[in-house]
């Protein structure tokens, strides 16, 4: 950060944020709801939307209005006197066109895939957050998008294996006979796959979970799973994440791991190391140690997959087993995946929002975390390392 740029205040006239309807294809999902927008008027701040933008998310025009917020036909018309834009998605190349100089950007931005869109959002002057950087820190945590999405990405890939599954998940006493109850592996017990464990509980399932970071083993338990100990050295990194493993570690775990897949009606993966290639888990051999009618649903599909034979976006089919590879799970429950992550995000608007005005504090942990580019520059040492690492 250069000298004397650690303070910016922006101009004493009301915040104007606007929130566009968003263009990614198969993106349901709204940055600002009715409630967020109630909270940021309170502060102050006026807010529109781009008419039916939250229409995927099944919430009207008219709920947006009643809560105050006017309403934009077309993004340009909103966008270009918007000081701070809320956004689901990183703007595509043309939207970052119609933000204006100065503004303030706050959406999920991937830096290590979309380089080229971080490199013209500093080339436009933008002020650009990025929700996946938001720091995991307590003060945080009201911001933490990334969290609030594995929640209902969790959540629905238990639903989706339920929905395919030839079985029932709990065990049913009938006049027919007794039924055993199905039995899910969830690997990975991090945000997604410590809810993913408790709805397949609720579900009356038998359940089973491994991670790397053996601190998860009490949460795991609690949530009435059990906890399968391998025989591996824990991979505990910084900030509470997973440290990246050798393939001779991965090697081993896959060994060691395979008979309790085999075992599964049932494998959820969420296994992920930030800003890495997701871990490989399950191989095409051990699908094929299944049993037929078995469901994986790998929630780590769109970077890389846990499972050799994902195809992100696709359901493959391997010897009778089904494998999920569903892109963007949140987006299929946009209601509350919105609600969730509108708050998310005016939570963090209105930690940059001090006095009526924006006042970007580099010093500050949080905003230093997360913004990405500032003054024409790309400010974010981890983004610039994965821009770098990607290029
Ligand atoms: P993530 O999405 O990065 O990874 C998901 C899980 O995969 C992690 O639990 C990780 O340990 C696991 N994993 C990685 N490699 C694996 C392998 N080879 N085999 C099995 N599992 C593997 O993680 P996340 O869900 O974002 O959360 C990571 C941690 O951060 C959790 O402890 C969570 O509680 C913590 N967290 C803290 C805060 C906060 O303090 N504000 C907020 C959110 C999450």
């Amino acid at each position: 950060m250069r000298a004397g740029f650690h303070h910016f205040r922006y101009s004493p006239q009301a915040v104007k944020v606007a929130t566009p309807k968003e263009t990614a294809e198969d993106e349901r999902r709204v940055a600002l709801v009715p409630d967020t927008a109630t909270k940021l008027i309170a502060a102050g701040v006026e807010v529109s939307l781009e008419a039916g933008a939250g229409a995927g998310a099944f919430v009207s025009d008219d709920a947006y209005e009643k809560a105050g917020v006017k309403l934009v036909k077309g993004a340009a018309a909103l966008l270009k006197d918007a000081d701070a834009v809320l956004k689901v998605q990183a703007p595509t190349a043309g939207e970052v066109e119609l933000l204006r100089k100065g503004a303030v950007l706050i959406s999920f931005l991937q830096p290590a895939t979309q380089g080229d869109i971080v490199k013209a959002l500093a080339k436009r002057g933008v002020t650009a957050f990025s929700l996946e950087l938001v720091p995991r820190i307590s003060r945080a945590q009201s911001m933490d998008a990334l969290s609030s999405q594995a929640s209902a990405a969790g959540y629905k890939a238990v639903l989706m294996a339920a929905g395919r599954l030839g079985k029932f998940f709990p065990m049913m006493m009938t006049a027919a006979g007794t039924v055993a109850p199905a039995r899910v592996l969830v690997m990975g017990a991090g945000v997604a796959g410590l809810q993913a464990i408790a709805t397949a509980r609720r579900l009356g399932a038998v359940v089973s979970a491994y991670d790397v970071r053996t601190a998860v083993k009490e949460e795991v338990q609690s949530l009435g799973a059990t906890f399968i100990e391998l025989p591996l050295e824990a991979q505990e990194g910084e900030g509470g994440y997973a440290r990246e493993q050798t393939e001779e570690f991965l090697h081993k775990q896959r060994e060691l791991i395979g008979e309790h897949v085999a075992k599964s009606d049932v494998v959820i993966t969420t296994a992920a190391i930030p800003g890495r290639r997701a871990p490989l888990l399950v191989t095409a051999d051990m699908v094929k140690g299944m049993r037929p009618g078995s469901v994986i649903v790998d929630l780590a599909a769109e970077t890389g997959g846990n499972v050799e034979l994902t195809k992100a976006g696709e359901d493959v089919e391997a010897g009778g087993v089904i494998i999920i590879g569903t892109r963007n799970v949140p987006s299929t429950m946009p209601l509350h995946a919105s609600q969730l992550l509108a708050r998310n995000v005016a939570n963090l608007l209105l930690h940059l929002v001090k006095d009526g005005a924006i006042t970007l504090d580099f010093e500050d942990e949080i905003t230093k975390g997360c913004c990405v580019t500032h003054g024409g520059e790309i400010v974010n040492e981890r983004a610039k390392q994965s821009i770098g690492a990607a290029s």
